[in-house]
């Protein structure tokens, strides 16, 4: 069973779309038996003010692969995405995380599972560099990474919050009760066979 959790801040105008593609790859996959036909994306309203969680609503109504929740306030996009992994824990045997604009290119996740399958327990995606990126961003986006790592922190460079999360590793990543969380500090920390795959970052829809 597959799980992709998708936390979603004031989304309405992608959110149609996004779930589209996403129901599209789900039933392809399950079409070629790569997953369980219980498999599903959880989508997590993180205190929208617009019409996010009314079109969840509607799109979870008539689907039994679509669920979701949405969250009292706004806690910004780390907290939503761990609270819906703890949704999904022990309820699915990997989690992909995605963002809802679909930036990160769909295509992975089937490269994502076959990692798994190989016997990785977390799988990163990692952006391809970027066309047009200017040198004064990759200078700051080098530095962060430089900071975090004097502060103890193993980050992945070119990895942000696209990966897939076997039920282990996300039983592990939930043993931590931290309120200021960093996943993408803490995930390569956890201990297991990790391994990569590369895609192309897309312009936010
Ligand atoms: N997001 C969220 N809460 C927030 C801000 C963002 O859940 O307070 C979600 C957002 O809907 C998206 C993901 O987090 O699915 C990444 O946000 P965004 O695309 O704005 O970030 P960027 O692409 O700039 O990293
Ligand atoms: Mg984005």
């Amino acid at each position: 069973i597959m799980a992709i959790v998708v936390p979603c801040y004031n989304e309405h105008e992608v959110i149609r779309d996004t779930n589209k593609k996403l129901m599209y790859l789900i039933n392809k996959l399950i079409n070629d038996t790569i997953i369980n036909s219980n498999s599903y994306i959880y989508y997590v309203d993180d205190g929208s003010e617009d019409e996010t969680w009314s079109i969840i609503k509607n799109i979870c109504s008539n689907e039994k692969n679509i669920k979701g929740m949405k969250l009292s306030r706004n806690f910004g996009h780390q907290n939503a995405l761990l609270a819906g992994l703890s949704k999904v824990d022990n309820k699915c045997d990997f989690v992909i995380s995605i963002d809802a604009d679909l930036q990160q290119d769909i295509e992975a996740i089937p490269k994502m599972i076959n990692e798994y399958n190989l016997g990785s327990e977390i799988v990163f995606g990692i952006r391809n560099k970027r066309k047009g990126e200017t040198i004064f961003k990759r200078f700051f986006s080098d530095a962060f990474n430089k900071i975090m790592k004097l502060s103890g922190s193993s980050i992945i460079k070119d990895h942000a919050d696209f990966r897939l999360m076997g039920n282990k590793a996300l039983n592990a990543l939930l043993e931590h009760h931290e309120d200021n969380i960093f996943l993408r500090g803490l995930i390569p920390k956890l201990g297991f066979i990790t391994s990569e795959v590369k895609f192309d970052q897309k312009e936010r829809l």
